[in-house]
């Protein structure tokens, strides 16, 4: 049978299947997959998977289907790749104008990460009707030329809620964004009636701990699927090489043709394009500094390495 994870917790999978759900565990087979040792849970929301259900009742998975895509951060503690969601049509990165104000160096971090993964991103910014006067223009020039989709809204005052609406409907969406910035009061103004509580898990407390996965997909109508992610407040890039980078940016893109060299960091090096287009804030400067502040944690990460 070919089934739909929609809930990880740790160890344990919630597959569904013919609209009923199956607690599922892995098939030994696949945890010594050498493949598998690479990711901090090999399973995924969003997965398709053939399992059977034993005499109990209990889910086994026997094998994923291939994905069609996947996003990933770097799971800290144990230094591999933890995937967060697979086969998704978009991620949204929530944030909002004020408690908590936006963050936008980690929306760049999962905008690298979705270029890199092939994923779009989407930038949606809560709590309009708390924005200061010229907030909205600063976002809109930080990402001049960036490719990323970026809507103003406000759960309070509906203003640009049709347009939410209309980016999440008929998709599967993984949404990323801190406690507070007004998700559950989003999905509730949009779907009523639904009374979604999007709630806090508490990652990881004490050093040392493992991470504790626990992502879960909600179906909000036939066609509009929701995966969210309590408690994704840091995330690590993996598999960019640093002078990879620039090419992930994409608002860096096109003068990075003009570099002297090639590849470029637009770091250090002589007559680089990017960095005279900064100067003449054509790029946004915060941007810049965001780029330089991914690419020395790139540069760190390969020097721990080895
Ligand atoms: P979540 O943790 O992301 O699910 O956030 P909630 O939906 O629980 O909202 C957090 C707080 O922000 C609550 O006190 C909401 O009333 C408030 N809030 C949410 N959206 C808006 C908005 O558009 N404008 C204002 N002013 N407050 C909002
Ligand atoms: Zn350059």
């Amino acid at each position: 049978m070919t089934g739909t994870v929609i809930r990880v917790f740790g160890r344990y999978y919630t597959v569904k299947y013919n609209n009923a759900e199956y607690m599922s565990v892995l098939r030994g087979r696949i945890k010594k997959d050498s493949q598998f040792k690479l990711f901090s849970n090999p399973v995924a929301a969003g997965d398709l998977v053939n399992f059977s259900i034993d005499r109990d009742g209990l889910g086994v998975i026997e094998s994923i289907i291939d994905r069609k895509n996947y996003f990933s951060r770097k799971d800290k503690l144990k230094g591999k790749e933890d995937i967060i969601a697979a086969n998704l049509d978009q991620v949204i990165s929530v944030q909002s104008f004020i408690n908590p104000h936006f963050n936008l160096r980690f929306v760049d971090r999962i905008l690298v990460r979705g270029v890199s993964a092939g994923v779009k991103v989407v930038l949606c910014v809560n709590k309009l009707d708390l924005a200061e006067k010229g907030e909205t223009d600063y976002i809109r020039s930080y990402y001049r030329d960036s490719g990323l989709e970026i809507h103003f809204m406000s759960a309070l005052s509906g203003e640009g809620i049709d347009v939410f609406k209309e980016t999440i409907s008929g998709k599967r969406s993984l949404l990323i964004g801190y406690s507070g910035v007004g998700k559950s009061s989003l999905l509730n103004r949009v779907f009523p009636g639904l009374n979604i509580k999007i709630t806090e898990v508490s990652e990881s407390t004490g050093k040392g701990k493992h991470t504790t996965t626990n992502v879960q997909m909600e179906q909000i109508d036939e066609n509009t699927e929701l995966i969210d992610t309590p408690g994704v407040r840091e995330f690590g890039i993996m598999h960019v090489e640093p002078h990879m980078l620039g090419a992930y940016f994409q608002d860096f893109k096109k003068p990075s043709m003009k570099c002297r060299f090639s590849p470029c960091s637009h770091d250090h090096e002589p007559d680089c394009e990017v960095r005279r287009l900064v100067e003449l804030e054509k790029i946004h400067p915060d941007r810049y500094i965001s780029y330089l502040n991914i690419l020395y944690s790139l540069k760190e990460n390969l020097e721990n390495m080895y």
